[in-house]
């Protein structure tokens, strides 16, 4: 590791401890962690996906809930795993609604996204990611633009401020839901788009496969 390399990965530290305590939206009332993201800082590829569900929220960690063995296995086909790669979400703090006793997921507020955007964005500014790849709606409309429809523009390569190169892909939890065919070519989208961002950054780095993962 080079001293820029130790750096991103302590700063992005300091910028976690000082996430633990943030108190910019309600959603700080009800959580039992703040789940920051994790994984190799110093990577020129970030997934960011939508927020912490009930197993993130316990836990304090991205995707370790069914979605995220789901998340896992599509990296392992592309010969990827988590420490490859940094994943966070576009809110830090769990949105849910209880009814009947029964606690579940909401989507986030766009009131709630604007109070976390900035964490995401110091997250990205250290991280300075290659490329970055959107799982959901949510996350493409705050990170590739704010109309982003999923049916039409998926796959798709755009360039944003945060990024060179985002591509957005099909969320894990979306494709749990599906049966039969539309599960097996919604779970195929989600592998072929994280080949293509893989594809990506050794395209961009124009660096031997090899030397990147
Ligand atoms: N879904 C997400 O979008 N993020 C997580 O961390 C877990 C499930």
């Amino acid at each position: 590791m080079t001293d820029e390399d130790t750096s991103v990965v302590a700063e992005t530290e300091e910028l976690r401890l000082s996430a633990l305590s943030c108190e910019r939206c309600e959603l700080s009332e009800t959580r039992t962690n703040v789940v920051f993201g994790e994984g190799n800082p110093d990577t020129p590829l970030v997934i960011i996906g939508e927020g912490p569900g009930e197993h993130e929220d316990a836990t304090g960690r991205p995707f370790v809930g069914r979605a995220g063995a789901f998340l896992d296995q599509a990296l392992r086909e592309n010969g990827l795993t988590r420490k490859h790669v940094y994943i966070t979400n576009i809110i830090k703090c769990r949105a849910c609604i209880t009814e009947s006793g029964r606690t579940r997921n909401r989507p986030p507020r766009i009131s709630e996204v604007n109070a976390c955007l900035p964490w995401l964005e110091k997250q990205l500014a250290l991280i300075q990611p290659l490329v970055i790849l959107c799982l959901g709606a949510p996350a493409a409309n705050a990170i590739i633009h704010r109309d982003f429809k999923m049916t039409q523009e998926r796959g798709n390569w755009f360039e944003t401020r945060y990024a060179r190169h985002a591509i957005a892909a099909l969320h894990p939890a979306y494709i749990l839901r599906q049966d039969g065919e539309m599960y097996e070519q919604a779970r195929g989208s989600l592998v072929a788009d994280i080949g293509s961002a893989r594809r990506k950054v050794i395209e961009s780095k124009n660096e031997p496969k090899q030397t990147l993962f």
